[in-house]
């Protein structure tokens, strides 16, 4: 019986996990352009068209458009697409290596990182709200001792201070760092920073070097790094 729970859980779950990536995806576009109240449902980001529902599954839309729009023929961008499967098959493997809580409290954490990363991709800049959620999702995850939170205030304080006077992070940079240690640990937040840096070395040789938003590259450093340790969470 136990058996067949856990074996319906790892295949419901990814299909929840999908859904939820393409809500906070369309979510966070919603928020950065205002339309999330006066929009009821979903338009085309170049010929304003709406969508119709079997556009708007998650995966199989964007598939069946061939990556472009059904109505202008833009090209939609494949990173939700991309998004979804790998957030689906992290919760499969999850799924068939944790428990329920420790599948769920991962992915919640993806989630509102995502929702960040879409946010300061679009903005360069994102709500102190969503810090304060990724931090109870970080909570969900590992409850530092206190020895550490104290560890953690001192640093906070003196990457504050550094900032001011050199800002080579961005706004919510610094916080989401912390907030990886209180998630993981030092060890990971250290591997998934530098992760992050490469993916971003590697993103800037094919775009302007303008200064562009880190926390993208945190959240796909984050995605890899659940990924690599997908088996030793526990
Ligand atoms: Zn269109």
């Amino acid at each position: 019986m136990l058996f067949i729970m856990s074996l319906f859980l790892s295949l419901v779950s990814p299909l929840y996990a999908i859904v939820f990536t393409s809500t906070v995806m369309c979510l966070a576009d919603r928020l950065t352009t205002s339309s999330i109240i006066d929009t009821p449902r979903s338009v085309c980001d170049h010929c304003r068209r709406q969508l119709t529902w079997w556009q708007l599954v998650p995966i199989f839309g964007w598939l069946c458009q061939r990556g472009r729009c059904h109505f202008c023929h833009v090209a939609i961008s494949a990173r939700y697409v991309l998004y979804e499967i790998s957030i689906g098959i992290l919760t499969t493997c999850l799924s068939l290596r944790t428990s329920f809580h420790l599948t769920w409290a991962t992915i919640c954490f993806l989630l509102v990182l995502l929702a960040l990363a879409e946010i300061d991709r679009i903005m360069t800049s994102v709500p102190t709200v969503l810090n304060v959620i990724l931090l109870l999702a970080a909570l969900t995850l590992r409850q530092p001792p206190l020895r550490e939170w104290g560890c953690l205030f001192v640093v906070f304080i003196l990457g504050q201070l550094v900032l001011h006077y050199h800002p080579v992070l961005g706004n919510g940079d610094l916080d989401i760092m912390i907030i990886f240690v209180i998630a993981w640990g030092w060890l990971a937040m250290t591997q998934i920073v530098l992760i992050s840096c490469v993916l971003a070395l590697l993103r800037q040789r094919h775009s302007q070097p303008l200064q562009q938003p880190f926390i993208p590259d945190l959240w796909r450093g984050c995605l890899t790094f659940c990924f690599l340790h997908v088996f030793t969470l526990i």
